[in-house]
């Protein structure tokens, strides 16, 4: 028999986000919000942070995890990027905010000096490695390229220099990891930003409770 106490309820407002620069640069919104996290996620090993406000807590998740903790209502808000929202496909989403953090490209980039113009105008293949494969599919579909895809998880810039690929689909700010890996970048896919996302359901059952947090993080785009 299932036990139905398994989960435990939570009758407030659950926000899911990830560590690192996520965490880091949404502190200002949250606290716009008057939500102070009572833990760090960089030096804590608990997953359910909870606030000073006893109606609020934060559950730390791998960045492209926030959309799915959101879509099934496990959590009613979260800050999620443009990459993981289009990888994601937005279903179940409410998209309220472009927060303006996190920006960067979604780009194509190729060894220094690959003749990608070239390549493509020849009708040639593309192997493509990226951990965005459904992006960059639609990508190279509607530019009427054809492609292999090669999914990685992490250290996109690896694939070309070792022949596993002839180009990669990864996220550019500076440009300084791919100057050092000897690649350029020759096409935007997408600007890129993170997103306040909000779970429908929640959004329609829970608006009074919700609603505060969403305006709050609002004023604190628009003072920033
Ligand atoms: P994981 O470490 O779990 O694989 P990740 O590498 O996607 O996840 P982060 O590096 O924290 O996690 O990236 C989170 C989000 O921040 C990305 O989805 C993207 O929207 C944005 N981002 C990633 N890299 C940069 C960057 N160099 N500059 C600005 N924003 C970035
Ligand atoms: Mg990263």
């Amino acid at each position: 028999m299932m036990n139905a106490q398994a989960t435990p309820r939570f009758d407030g407002v659950t926000i899911a986000l990830s560590k690192g620069r996520i965490f880091e640069d949404t502190a200002h919104l949250l606290k716009m919000a008057g939500i102070t996290p009572l833990a760090d996620p960089e030096h804590s090993r608990e997953l359910i942070l909870p606030t000073d406000r006893p109606d609020v807590r934060l559950v730390i998740v791998r960045a492209s995890d926030v959309p799915t903790y959101v879509q099934y209502g496990a959590a009613d808000i979260g800050v999620a990027g443009k990459d993981v929202l289009m990888e994601h496909g937005g279903s179940g989403l409410y998209q309220p905010l472009d927060l303006q953090i996190a920006k960067c490209r979604l780009m194509v980039a190729v060894p220094q000096g690959f003749d990608y113009a070239g390549t493509i105008r020849r009708g040639a293949r593309l192997r493509v490695a990226t951990k965005y494969e459904t992006t960059a599919r639609n990508h190279f579909a509607e530019k009427g390229v054809h492609v292999d895809l090669i999914k990685l998880y992490g250290s996109m810039e690896l694939a070309p220099l070792t022949g596993l690929a002839d180009v990669i689909v990864d996220l550019v700010s500076s440009g300084n990891t791919l100057k050092a890996n000897h690649l350029e970048a020759v096409e935007e896919i997408a600007l890129i930003s993170a997103r306040l996302i909000v779970n429908v359901a929640a959004w329609k059952l829970h608006r009074s409770r919700i609603a505060p947090i969403v305006e709050a993080f609002a004023r604190g785009v628009a003072s920033s």
